[in-house]
């Protein structure tokens, strides 16, 4: 019998009998190796705003080219993206039976480059999943002076992290909740995810910021401020909490109220983290970059975390406030 194989993508790190699938569904062990189903065939390419990622910090004003596979290893019963992610999604028959068009990393480089877009992003579904294409992609763009930036659920094995690391210059990743909340919803573990954040958080060649979608009746204040105090103790920089609206299997409950996300929003601010923002509100109070040492409003414009950002008059210069000169977070500017 051929012996098994282990799959280091995340820290599920699989251990595959040949012909089997690991529990994302898209690794399979075939012959002597594990391939990834859908290698090269992407269910979503689109030129963003950078703002959209969300990233605030990385490029603000920049648009960037998105890319995805199908494929997760979580199973979130909230998920806003099922129908590329989960394998119950009538789409996952056409990825198994290799019925979507290929697109090689040669020509989806071409494609950055004439979006004149200065970053590549993997997200939409989960890059972990397809990493091997991530990678092949991003070595070239990196050959092109051009940049990388991955959103993703943050569930790295050791290896594979370390792997990523060299190419990716930005993350954005997604922090979901306590570890009750990652057992109960999504099919994962938190303190994993954690670990990968403190990681990247300590590089100084890397931008990253962390996402938490907040709903109403599931996460309480008190998670939020907990939450908060972990962040910040991994050393983030950058938060932003995001309003729910119902998906996937979770439609029984309402979309968060703007007024529990304002909630939310003044916990997480009580965390020290030095930038929190709102995201899917209508309201701007959050939206703004403000200088950490004098207040000043550097960056606004953002709504819905889809619009292109403002720069303001005194804004940041070389990495710092144009008023007081203290060094604000994140790329600002191309080199
Ligand atoms: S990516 Fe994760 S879930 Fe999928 S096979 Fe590899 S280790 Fe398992």
């Amino acid at each position: 019998m051929a012996p098994r194989l282990t799959c280091d993508f995340c820290y599920h790190e699989c251990s595959l009998a040949q012909g089997q699938a690991g529990s994302c569904g898209v690794r399979v062990h075939q012959g002597d190796s594990i391939r990834t189903i859908g290698y090269a065939r992407p269910v979503s390419i689109a030129v963003d705003p950078m703002e959209k990622k969300p990233m605030y910090h990385f490029l603000p004003g920049h648009n960037t080219l998105s890319i995805a596979l199908f494929g997760c290893n979580y199973t979130c019963t909230f998920c806003q993206n099922h129908s590329i992610s989960q394998k119950e999604s009538a789409l996952f028959n056409s990825i198994i039976n290799g019925r979507l068009e290929e697109v090689r990393c040669q020509e989806v480089v071409k494609m950055l480059i004439s979006s004149g877009a200065p970053v590549m992003s993997y997200t939409y579904s989960e890059p972990i999943v397809w990493q091997d294409y991530m990678l092949d992609i991003a070595r070239l763009v990196k050959e092109h002076g051009l940049l990388n930036c991955m959103v993703t659920n943050g569930s790295f094995s050791k290896s594979s992290l370390e792997r990523i690391l060299p190419l990716i210059d930005a993350f954005n990743i997604d922090v979901k909740g306590d570890e009750e909340f990652y057992h109960t919803y999504c099919g994962g573990r938190l303190q994993p995810v954690l670990d990968a954040v403190t990681n990247i958080a300590s590089r100084d060649d890397k931008v990253l910021e962390v996402t938490t979608m907040v709903i109403e009746g599931v996460h309480t204040l008190d998670m939020i401020e907990t939450l908060g105090r972990q962040l910040h103790d991994a050393g983030v920089k950058v938060w932003h909490l995001s309003r729910f609206f119902p998906h996937w299997k979770m439609r029984d409950i309402n979309e968060t109220s703007e007024r529990f996300l304002e909630k939310a929003l003044e916990c997480a601010f009580r965390s020290d983290i030095e930038f929190i923002y709102g995201g899917n509100t209508m309201s701007n109070t959050w939206q703004a970059t403000k200088c950490p040492g004098c207040d000043t409003i550097l960056v606004t414009g953002r709504r819905y975390g889809t619009g292109a950002s403002h720069f303001t008059a005194e804004s940041i210069t070389d990495g710092h406030c144009g008023n007081c000169h203290t060094s604000i977070y994140g790329k600002f500017g191309l080199p």
